[in-house]
């Protein structure tokens, strides 16, 4: 208000900057000056130094102080029938209470504007005008405080008051920007600096310059909000406003997170949620911990996302409404969700690990597998190339034992005559030769070859029959092979013609032999049912000498000579060979 004090206008505005910018030195130096005073002050004068005197207080929340500036505005009120004292002491009051959420703080707001009513002072009433304004903006009405606010910039303007304009359009961002009209509160703002601007309150122009800042980084005007934050900080810090501070850090942040510049508002942010939690600042740290919350998500670290949000839940938790409550299930549940999703993608790359280690100890225990598959047929293959060579070693040996003995039948049958079954002439050859390849020993008896013919056997066949010749052959052979025994050895070399060869027998043991056997066949009785009477043979013997019969064909054409003597002379007889010489 600073009413109705015709003073330097300059020395004014600067006292009610320093309520807001320097409130614990106002505070301090309205009270030396009430007390230096005493009584004799002017009441309009005492009304404005308590009214700058609660205002600090507000700023500063100093309760004492404000506690101390209403009473005396009340005193003031009631001693000086002073309706403005009164309408100060309810604004101040209605200001502390709105500001600390209680809900009277409005309705008496409105109170303290009704004790103003009848005045017609225009500073008063653009005073509270402003008061309503700053009320309604204050307990987020926007809808109520920008006429009202209207009203008290048209009130500034015509007393040329640029402070006051300053303060009006400062609120009228504030409304605005609740009503989310970005632009409207930007141009707001830009023009309660200049209102700052021209009252020469520096300071309060860096001030709204955060307000604005914030709408600049809405308009995605980054560079110019970082600008604005950086000089509200530099003062901020000069003066010692960590709170005021923070949140233009925080702001410049933001604006570095627009710009792009992801890593470094993190690290900033981080900074200064450090500096917000020493600082005991609970309040603006929930929501420096949101904003860090956001930054962290957007370089990816989620985990510290979810820390500042779980820890910015905890300092709501304080507050405890339901509203609160709900907002925080809500951003448990959503974490809750990220927390999830974080586990289960680290699970998921553990998981892949453990797949790509199981998939190769499988490919490994498949390759051993089919190495030892392999093998086995491998072995298999041996097993059975074996079994097949010694099943083919076994069959070849039986094939040669085969051939052997068919080789040996062969061989046998080649000996044999079909007919009777005793050695043929082949045989008899190979005898006789053998035994005339052997050794000669003088003095030892000379082997002797008997060659004997049956008689008329051609009449015989003629008059049983062919087949009964045959028996009849066999009969002879049978007998033959019974009556002449070892050494002497039997033969059928011809048709009717047999050879017994007598090794070292000597002639006349074989001439007996001839002779026993002649004997024989002619008294040989006949099967009855042959048609034969009697069986006569003719046989010629020869010795080997070694003189005459040198060879085998000379010993035998010698028996064969003797035989035919034997059937010149009348058959059924025995014939010498050396008789013949
Ligand atoms: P000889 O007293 O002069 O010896 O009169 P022979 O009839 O025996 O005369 P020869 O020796 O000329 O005749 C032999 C006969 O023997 C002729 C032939 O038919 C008969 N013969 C030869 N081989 C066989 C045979 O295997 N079986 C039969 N049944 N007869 C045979
Ligand atoms: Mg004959
Ligand atoms: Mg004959």
């Amino acid at each position: 208000m600073l009413v109705a004090v015709p003073a330097a206008a300059a020395s004014m505005d600067a006292f009610r900057e320093r309520a807001v910018t320097n409130p614990h030195s106002l505070i301090a130096s309205v009270r030396q000056q009430l007390d230096r005073a005493g009584t004799a002050l002017p009441p309009a004068r005492e009304r404005e130094l308590l009214w700058g005197m609660g205002t600090a207080a507000i700023n500063s929340n100093d309760d004492a102080a404000l506690a101390e500036a209403t009473l005396r505005l009340d005193s003031l009120a009631a001693v000086a029938h002073d309706p403005v004292a009164a309408a100060a002491a309810g604004f101040l009051q209605a200001r502390h209470d709105i500001a600390n959420g209680i809900s009277a703080g409005l309705g008496e707001a409105l109170q303290a504007a009704n004790k103003v009513l009848g005045q017609t002072d225009p500073r008063i009433m653009a005073w509270a005008r402003y008061q309503l304004c700053d009320a309604y903006t204050l307990d987020d009405k926007p809808d109520k405080a920008l006429p009202v606010c209207q009203q008290a910039l048209a009130g500034y303007r015509a007393l040329n008051d640029e402070f006051g304009m300053g303060d009006v359009e400062n609120d009228t961002g504030i409304a605005l920007a609740s009503q989310d009209k970005v632009d409207d509160a930007a141009a707001a703002y830009v023009r309660s600096r200049e209102h700052y601007a021209k009252a020469k309150a520096g300071q309060l122009v860096v001030l709204v310059g955060d307000n604005l800042a914030k709408m600049y980084l809405k308009q995605g005007r980054a560079r110019e909000a970082m600008a604005l934050s950086q000089a509200s900080l530099k003062q901020e810090l000069g003066a010692g406003r960590i709170s005021d501070s923070l949140d233009s850090t925080t702001d410049i942040a933001l604006a570095e997170a627009a710009l792009g510049q992801h890593r470094q508002a993190y690290a900033r942010m981080r900074e200064a949620v450090v500096r917000a939690r020493q600082a005991g600042i609970n309040g603006q740290l929930i929501g420096m911990l949101q904003v860090e919350s956001r930054m962290a998500e957007q370089v990816g670290d989620l985990r510290q996302a979810l820390d500042d949000e779980r820890e910015a839940s905890r300092l709501n938790d304080t507050a405890d409404t339901p509203a609160q409550r709900l907002v925080e299930t809500e951003l448990e549940q959503r974490y809750a969700t990220r927390e999830k999703e974080l586990r289960i993608s680290e699970l998921e790359h553990a998981n892949e690990l453990k797949d790509l280690q199981l998939r190769a100890v499988k490919a490994e225990a498949e390759r051993r597998r089919e190495q030892q598959q392999r093998q086995r047929l491998a072995n298999a293959m041996i097993a059975i190339l074996a079994g097949a060579l010694s099943l083919i070693v076994g069959l070849l040996v039986l094939l040669l034992r085969a051939q052997r003995r068919h080789a040996a039948e062969l061989r046998a049958q080649a000996l044999r005559d079909p007919l009777t079954g005793i050695a043929n002439r082949r045989a008899f050859q190979q005898r006789a030769s053998e035994l005339l390849d052997g050794p000669h020993e003088a003095g030892i008896a000379a082997h002797v070859l008997l060659l004997i013919d049956i008689d008329h056997f051609k009449s015989i066949n003629d008059s049983i029959g062919h087949p009964q010749g045959d028996r009849v052959l066999r009969i002879l052979t049978d007998y033959l092979g019974g009556a002449v025994g070892a050494p002497c050895f039997v033969a059928r070399i011809g048709g009717e013609e047999f050879a017994v060869l007598c090794p070292r027998t000597g002639l006349a043991a074989g001439m007996r032999l001839a002779e026993r056997l002649r004997a024989g066949t002619a008294e040989l009785t006949m099967p009855d049912d042959l048609p034969l009477e009697r069986l006569t043979i003719s046989i010629g013997v020869a010795p080997f000498d070694g003189v005459r019969c040198r060879d085998l064909s000379s010993w035998m054409r010698a028996a064969d000579l003797a035989l035919y003597a034997a059937k010149s002379g009348g058959r059924d007889r025995v014939m010498e060979s050396r008789l013949l010489d």
